[in-house]
């Protein structure tokens, strides 16, 4: 299957999840990871009507998004982010989802645009789901003390809600079922921060039952990631 039909695909089993689960697919965010892809793959997806985009490393999505400024493309991190790294973060994405920490929210509010009251960079709190510390994002336990210093102290990021990769010893649909928890206990802190960024290629329709938003899917759509170094 070339791009075209590997996309199509998708699309047509992210509207049978959404059908199954009685949900509008047209609230469903379809973001395309691109992380270790040449650009040029960027530029084949925009030509298919992709609008969304995803990438981990700052480097790369800073590389990317200057090589392709201009085009029609939010671009959205999705990986762990250095606080030194915010600044490049903050001026290369238009969506973080990984934010896990209160210095990192401190240091992406830090890197605003000077006198633009209009630069305001949506952000979601990245959950881990979990028992390992060691993974990315937030402990539940750190999750509205993480939301209400953001809400409180960062005016120019914008909580849109929460962010979670699936354990892998775990069925995602349970995991997915603690995020639609994790996800209200943020929407007592902001009310409308609704966005649920969950499902990757192998569990996307478990997190569409589970009431994902915005759905990261790489290799599905893209084909295997090039060996990276
Ligand atoms: C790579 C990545 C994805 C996409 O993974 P696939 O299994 O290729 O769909 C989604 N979310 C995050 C955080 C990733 O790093």
């Amino acid at each position: 299957m070339d791009l075209r039909s590997r996309l199509a695909d998708i699309d047509a089993r992210i509207l049978d999840a959404a059908s199954s689960a009685g949900r509008d697919p047209s609230e469903i965010s379809r973001i395309v990871v691109t992380k270790f892809h040449p650009v040029e793959l960027v530029e084949d997806l925009v030509g298919l009507g992709v609008t969304d985009v995803g990438e981990n490393r700052q480097q790369e999505l800073s590389a990317k998004r200057e090589t392709y400024s201009g085009a029609p493309v939010r671009w959205h991190f999705i990986g762990q982010a250095q606080t030194n790294k915010a600044k490049a973060v903050r001026r290369d994405a238009d969506a973080v989802h990984s934010l896990d920490r209160a210095r990192l929210a401190d240091a992406l509010h830090a890197a605003r645009g000077e006198d633009d009251d209009a630069d305001i960079l949506d952000v979601l709190i990245q959950v881990n789901l979990t028992d390992d510390p060691g993974r990315g994002g937030v402990e539940p336990a750190g999750i509205e003390e993480l939301a209400e210093h953001v809400a409180a102290s960062c005016p120019s990021l914008r909580l849109r809600g929460v962010m979670a990769v699936a354990p892998l010893d775990e069925e995602p649909a349970a995991a997915f079922a603690r995020l639609a928890d994790h996800a209200a206990l943020i929407r007592t802190v902001v009310s409308d921060a609704d966005w649920i960024s969950a499902g990757m290629t192998g569990d996307f329709a478990e997190a569409i039952a589970a009431g994902a938003t915005h759905l990261r899917i790489g290799s599905a759509i893209t084909g295997p990631r090039p060996v990276h170094g």
